[in-house]
């Protein structure tokens, strides 16, 4: 399977200008392929190939005054750039075919340089990391790497990034042996959990354990609305206006950094402790809608259920999203009838009797049906796995 690695990198003030010129050319190239295939759909034209455009806006662009700066930099870097363009419309297209999961996305934008601004090397462009520990560039030079972790085996490409901060990274795509990961399998029947997500605290876990949501995401966030509101009010153009930017982009960043940190503690100890992890396939967005709306808890849901269980696959657990119309909560987990809260205005009932006389705590006994219900799936050979 195919993962990324990122680290840290350091380039040095020349090293810096190199990579500005060929951010630079990649933004140019990427919007000169936009602006093409917008026009081509005003004129009701074919979509332009890639091929087509590479030869326009690359190969001839490089003979014309006003484009001659685009032979500077490596040649395939502009070419990737076309790469993603292309890309960016298929994704588009898919979305508007409803062939894309996720909501709706518009078509590609011009790029600007004030967003985070990236260029990928591939194995042609012949770039390697040296015996040294350097990571060397074509047409930039031999860039300091701050080596957080090994890379398992030699990358196929890696992407140099600038984000609005001014920090640069390296992210590699690396190709992994399916069974590097593998953990020894627990045999102990009970090492199973379901888990039910989001509502007062971040997921329940077998036997009611809770994972709260954690209490920096709510002071991230307000930091991050203070220095937002700081923004808004400096002058357009102004120095201020550019530190106050930068000082929000950080706490972005930080947030960023912070919560995928912390999902992939939480994924690290449930996959350690379980064999089978049976969770709600969980519409998020809605979820994020009526719940818990605009809160930083939102974002991690969606990440805490794609690490869990891409981390499940490479380590050989058991991983079983349960359909999301399944009545986990109002199903008693004693004797199957439908007596638990529902709708809306369920959503504050936290204990609840059913007719039968058991006592439930609402996620709790969520916990056991998704559980209940995975299990059934993998016996009846229905579970997506
Ligand atoms: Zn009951």
């Amino acid at each position: 399977m195919l993962l990324r690695y990122r680290y840290r990198i350091y380039p040095t003030a020349p090293q810096r200008q190199s990579l500005a010129r060929s951010f630079g050319c990649a933004r140019v190239v990427y919007n000169d392929a936009v602006a093409a295939r917008k026009h081509a759909h005003r004129e009701g034209l074919p979509y332009p190939a890639t091929t087509a455009l590479s030869k326009a806006l690359i190969t001839d662009a490089k003979h014309t005054t006003e484009r001659a700066w685009l032979s500077e930099v490596s040649a395939v870097v502009l070419q990737q750039a076309l790469a993603d363009a292309d890309r960016a419309y298929k994704n588009f297209f898919a979305s508007i075919k409803g062939k894309r999961a996720g909501s709706r996305i518009g078509p590609p934008r011009f790029k600007k340089r004030s967003n985070t601004q990236s260029i990928r090397f591939t194995r042609n462009a012949r770039f390697a990391v040296l015996g040294n520990g350097r990571l060397h560039l074509p047409k930039i030079g031999n860039l300091k790497v701050a080596w957080s972790r090994d890379l398992p085996s030699a990358p196929s490409s890696v992407t140099i990034i600038k984000t609005p901060t001014g920090r640069y990274y390296a992210s590699f795509v690396v190709l992994v042996d399916d069974g590097a990961e593998l953990a020894e399998p627990i045999p102990d029947e009970d090492a199973e959990t379901g888990i039910d997500l989001g509502l007062k605290s971040f997921a329940v876990l077998r036997g009611g354990k809770v994972i709260d949501s954690p209490k920096f995401f709510r002071k991230l966030e307000r930091k991050l609305k203070k220095a937002q509101r700081a923004l808004s009010r400096k002058t357009k153009g102004s120095a201020n206006r550019a530190k106050a930017r930068i000082k929000v982009a950080k706490i972005h960043e930080k947030i960023k950094h912070t919560r995928a940190d912390w999902v992939d503690k939480q994924v690290h100890r449930i996959v350690a402790e379980n064999q089978g992890i049976y969770v709600e396939d969980l519409h998020v967005k809605g979820l994020a809608k009526s719940r818990m709306s605009k809160s930083t808890a939102d974002a991690a849901f969606g990440m805490f259920l794609t690490r869990l269980e891409s981390k499940a696959a490479r380590t050989g657990r058991t991983f079983v999203r349960v359909d999301r119309y399944f009545p986990s909560t109002r199903s008693c987990s004693a004797c199957g009838a439908l007596t638990g809260p529902k709708g809306l205005k369920g959503l504050k009932v936290r204990t609840w009797v059913c007719e039968c006389g058991a006592e439930h705590d609402r996620d709790a006994n969520a916990e056991i049906n998704i559980r209940r219900e995975g299990k059934r799936l993998v016996a009846a050979g229905q579970a997506d796995t």
